[in-house]
């Protein structure tokens, strides 16, 4: 039996075209464009080609995207002043800091001085809270995005076993807070789970957000589960070229799993989509324009 593949690639297409819709709808009715600010500290070459697709798909969805290029010397004090001007600016609606940061800054006080009804990245202590208490508030992009292609599979997720491979605040535990919300039986596993094979077999929904690549290998899979593959690894070849590659043996499962996405072209072009997705609903919110329930 061979998987069907999920199109993460021709998903996200179509939601940045809703969302691109909704943000014209949007400044015709604000008088102004919605506003997206990436900060972007120092030159990691991942990070670049980050923000500068952030930016090019910001202006194909009509928002306004600016960013802010700072200094891999930047200090923490000019970092949170920056963060502070953007707060303040009524032009802006979703503010993104680049991660990683500089060892001079400390990332965690960075990410709390941003608004949280600014914060489309959902990483703001509110904004998690506000995820695990049930209440709405922007969700991290990516568990968001692996969602979305989940209920898009399987409509209902009620009564599933979901099992999370990582735990980490930007993928591993809101998406198990995700999935409890969908009423999934849901287990988190992390390096220190004793019998990982074992656990992962049990599951409906496999989420993997590791950063090993290929760990869960397909005789783990139990026959015809989901497997969505966060993971994003670039990997040697013997020809001295590189590969990416997800934390899933993709060959082996694909012939055990019922759907499984691709690395790349799964969950990876999600994230940008979802992003755009949050900063609309933050231009709605912050301006106090209607937003159709369950539109985006
Ligand atoms: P982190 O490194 O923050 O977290 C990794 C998690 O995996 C940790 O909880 C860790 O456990 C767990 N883990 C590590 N090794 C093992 C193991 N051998 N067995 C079981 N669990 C293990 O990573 P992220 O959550 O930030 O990212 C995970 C992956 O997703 C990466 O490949 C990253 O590149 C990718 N990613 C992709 C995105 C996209 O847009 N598609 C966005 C974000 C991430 P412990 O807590 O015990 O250390």
């Amino acid at each position: 039996m061979s998987a069907r593949i999920i199109d993460g690639k021709a998903f996200a297409a179509s939601l940045r075209t809703r969302v691109g819709r909704f943000a014209a709808d949007f400044a015709a009715a604000a008088g102004r464009p919605a506003g997206l600010a990436v900060v972007l500290v120092g030159e990691d070459p991942a990070s670049s080609v980050y923000v500068r697709s952030k930016e090019r798909a910001s202006v194909q969805a009509n928002i306004a995207g600016s960013v802010h290029r700072l200094p891999a010397t930047t200090t923490q004090d000019e970092l949170l002043a920056l963060v502070a001007r953007l707060n303040a600016d009524s032009g802006v609606d979703g503010i993104l800091v680049q991660l990683p940061l500089p060892p001079q800054i400390n990332t965690q006080a960075i990410i709390a001085a941003i608004d949280p009804n600014k914060d489309v990245d959902g990483f703001h202590p509110v904004n998690a809270g506000r995820l695990a208490s049930g209440l709405h508030g922007f969700v991290p992009c990516t568990p968001l995005g692996c969602l979305m292609l989940l209920k898009d599979q399987l409509g209902s997720l009620s009564g599933l076993e979901a099992v999370v491979v990582g735990r980490s605040n930007i993928v591993g535990k809101p998406m198990a807070q995700l999935l409890l919300a969908e009423s999934c039986t849901v287990t988190i596993a992390h390096s220190r789970t004793r019998d990982l094979p074992a656990t992962v077999r049990r599951a409906d929904i496999v989420v993997a957000a590791v950063g090993v690549p290929e760990l869960i290998r397909g005789d783990w899979i139990r026959p015809g589960a989901i497997v969505i593959d966060v993971g994003i690894n670039r990997i040697d070849l013997p020809d001295g070229g590189t590969k990416l590659v997800g934390d899933v043996a993709f060959d082996e499962a694909v012939e055990i799993a019922g759907a499984i996405t691709p690395v790349p072209g799964g969950v990876g072009p999600m994230t940008i989509a979802v992003l755009l997705r949050n900063t609309i609903v933050a231009a709605h919110r912050n301006a106090g324009v209607a937003l159709e329930k369950g539109a985006l």
